[in-house]
């Protein structure tokens, strides 16, 4: 059966015309490796003729390998268009995924930065913005998308679970409010949480005792206190409906965690800034937005207590 081998070199000839590439497409990404293999062979050997010659003649001797080579022709064939169809589905996938970002960048470019060039010009020097955001990096709940801030508009920070952890827990969540506050001098700190936030499935499924092995768990685990309430007030309720309980708690437990900045506080004390919770239900697609009553005799940090003010509901 050896002989028959060769009718590999006949397919890397019937494939040639696809590779225009001289040299083995091993340096190049995203080939296929069928096609990298079998392209090589034509290469080295360079004696595609003799070669079926060869084999054609063995297939008149012997019409029973004359059955095995057609089968292994066949199946050869079926790898190649297989592979082909690989690459060109692959290539189809990345164009498409990247031909559309650029169709979107373009539409970006052409009907905001050039029709508000002098805006876009200002922003090159500064930004000003508002709000300093903090929402959850979940695909699905992009802030720019479902309330529309426009560049320069908000600093904003996306975290699994959109989490404020404490003054004492250093993250980049906390490097990001200090330049916001502290240099941007934002008027706003706006918590957004969301329906369906797999961040917080993981906080209330995680066992008690912490797997240090887990990013997740160590990042959502800055919620437990969230955690713990829902547990106290909704333990009669099913998980799911925990989860929606704790989503909105680990929303204000954040609010209250912003006060143990101390340049955060002292801002709001000022009445400089204000603190506002927001919550999407994407099932629903409603939002309900809350702003914190500072006043420091109704804050209870430890107890998780505050008011508020100026509630909403959008739907
Ligand atoms: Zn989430």
């Amino acid at each position: 059966m050896a002989t028959l081998r060769p009718s590999a070199s006949q397919v890397s000839l019937s494939s040639a015309p696809l590779h225009p590439l001289k040299n083995s497409s091993l340096d190049l990404p995203g080939t296929c490796p069928g096609a990298i293999r079998i392209y090589g062979s034509r290469e080295k050997s360079g004696k595609f003729e003799d070669t079926q010659l060869r084999l054609f003649t063995t297939n008149k001797n012997y019409p029973s390998l004359r059955v095995d080579a057609s089968r292994e022709y066949m199946g050869l064939t079926q790898e190649i268009t297989d592979n082909r169809k690989l690459c060109a589905n692959e290539m189809e996938h990345g164009l498409d995924l990247f031909g559309k970002m650029k169709s979107r960048f373009l539409s970006f470019k052409r009907h905001k930065y050039l029709e508000d060039l002098e805006h876009f010009e200002k922003l090159a020097k500064a930004q000003a913005p508002k709000f300093m955001v903090i929402a959850c990096a979940d695909s699905r709940v992009c802030p720019s998308n479902i309330l529309g801030f426009q560049p320069g508009e908000a600093f904003m920070i996306r975290n699994v679970a959109n989490l404020v952890p404490p003054f004492e827990r250093p993250s980049e969540t906390n490097a990001a409010l200090e330049f916001a506050v502290n240099t941007l001098k934002v008027e706003n700190i706006f918590v957004i949480g969301h329906s369906c936030c797999g961040g917080i499935q993981a906080l209330m499924s995680m066992p008690d005792k912490v797997d240090s092995s887990s990013f997740i768990r160590n990042w959502v685990v800055a919620a437990k206190n969230a955690r713990l309430s829902t547990k106290a007030v909704a333990a009669n309720l099913n998980f799911d409906q925990q989860c929606r309980h704790c989503e909105k708690e680990s929303i204000n437990r954040s609010l209250l965690n912003l006060l143990t900045y101390p340049w955060i506080e002292k801002r709001v004390s000022k009445g400089v800034l204000s603190i506002h919770g927001g919550y999407y239900d994407f099932t629903k697609c409603t939002f309900e937005k809350w702003t914190l009553d500072y006043n420091k005799s109704t804050v209870d940090k430890e107890a998780g207590r505050f008011s508020i003010k100026d509630q909403t509901f959008w739907c």
